[in-house]
């Protein structure tokens, strides 16, 4: 694996790669990896000559300066699994190299309705950073095919969003969300929980397949308060728990049996949070 930690060197290499016609497949990270991170690594393999992965914690998506701070970290270890599941190219800028002063985050993305729910709601702000990054990711290492997690479901569909307005021509494949055996859904924030908030926080998961198992015969919304109040009474803080439409996150109140829906769930365990999803008819 070849380590960039500068666009310029990155750049040259990547157009060497694209004038000999070498697909190139794009997995963007915050880094601290997981086997999540690892299994879109091995879908960019399948599909592309070369496989590039960036680790960058990127400042300018952290509505809370204390998420950021404590945000973990890892890096040997980080290549040491890109190096043994063979990843051609790691990219690992500095913050200096992706914002080199002010006005290089000073730029307005139109998302939409798209943020405005949901985990935009609740972080204002987060995906007009999301989108500044990407943005210069995607321009700096102009990949065929970028790869991401359905995990993060609301994010994918504002990247969309994003390679639509650059106008690239550019194949997003969304990855399934992989969980340990407890279902709880791997992040890398699990890192921060206590040993007994982990086993806890499998329950975020269990709450959204009972749901999809009540929503054909019960009212969601009453379903949706009851488990609420469950979560909460065994010390989860819900921020959101919505079903809404599969293709533009439409937020509906009833279940609807021919229509193809998500349930997306927000909730803090101690300082830490979590979030996870579950497509219905998928
Ligand atoms: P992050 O490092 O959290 O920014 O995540 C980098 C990419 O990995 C994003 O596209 C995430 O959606 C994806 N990802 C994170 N967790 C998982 C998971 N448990 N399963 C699959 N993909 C994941």
């Amino acid at each position: 694996m070849i380590i960039f930690k500068q666009v310029k060197d990155l750049t040259k290499y990547l157009q060497k790669q694209q004038a000999a016609k070498n697909s190139i497949g794009f997995v963007p990270t915050m880094g601290a990896l997981h086997e999540g991170h690892l299994s879109l690594l091995k879908e960019c393999k399948k599909m592309s000559k070369i496989t590039v992965c960036s680790i960058f914690v990127n400042p300018t998506q952290f509505n809370n300066t204390e998420d950021l701070d404590k945000y973990p970290k890892s890096v040997s270890n980080d290549i040491l699994l890109l190096e043994q599941n063979e990843c051609n190219v790691l990219f690992l800028p500095d913050e200096k190299e992706i914002y080199p002063d002010e006005r290089s985050k000073q730029k307005h993305f139109d998302l939409g309705y798209l943020e405005t729910i949901l985990e935009g709601e609740f972080r204002p702000g987060h995906f007009q950073g999301v989108s500044l990054v990407v943005e210069k990711l995607l321009k700096i290492v102009n990949p065929d095919f970028l790869f991401l997690g359905q995990k993060d479901f609301q994010q994918c569909l504002i990247i969309k969003r994003l390679v639509g307005l650059m106008n690239r021509n550019i194949k997003i494949i969304i990855c399934p969300i992989l969980r340990e055996e407890s279902g709880l859904a791997m992040s890398s924030r699990n890192l921060r929980l206590s040993f007994s908030d982990r086993k806890l926080a499998s329950e975020l998961f269990l709450t959204l397949v009972s749901i999809k198992n009540k929503l054909k015969s019960e009212d969601f919304l009453k379903v949706k308060d009851q488990a609420i109040q469950d979560l909460e009474t065994k010390g989860f803080k819900v921020e959101y728990l919505e079903l809404a439409k599969k293709n533009n996150l439409e937020i509906v109140s009833h279940f609807n049996p021919r229509e193809k829906l998500i349930i997306l769930i927000a909730a803090f365990l101690g300082d830490v949070r979590l979030i996870d999803n579950l497509l219905i008819n998928p």
